[in-house]
């Protein structure tokens, strides 16, 4: 046998529904904001604190920048010293020591052959 169904005023219904409501929006605010993470950050390439100092050194004199000036056409990415990383990776390259962008430069910069 089904329980009694219990009336409500509409004033009640009124409040349940704008608390409900209220609970609901909450809900979707906080599963957009936890539920992917916010923003997708790609790697932090230009952490150099685990080099040495002769290798930081060859790494500021060889010119490299986290962002090459010359955009797409000269990157790290299309150069011929560049082992790309795996995905949301660094890559590396044989001249410059320690974690390389695909988006920077340095003056070495080849044209992958
Ligand atoms: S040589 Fe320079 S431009 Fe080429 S991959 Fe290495 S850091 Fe990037």
């Amino acid at each position: 046998m089904l329980a009694p169904m219990k009336k409500i005023s509409r004033r009640e219904l009124l409040r349940r529904s704008a608390t409900f409501g209220a609970a609901g929006i909450g809900l979707v605010v906080l599963g957009g904001s936890s539920g992917c993470g916010g923003e997708e950050e790609g790697p932090n390439c230009n952490d150099t604190s685990g080099l040495t100092p002769q290798q930081q050194s060859t790494r500021s004199s060889l010119g490299y920048v986290a962002q090459s000036p010359h955009g797409a056409q000269k990157n790290c990415a299309n150069c011929n010293f560049y082992t790309a990383g795996g995905a949301n990776q660094c890559g590396s390259c044989t001249l410059v020591p320690g974690k390389i962008d695909p988006n920077a430069y340095c003056n070495s910069w080849a044209a992958k052959a």
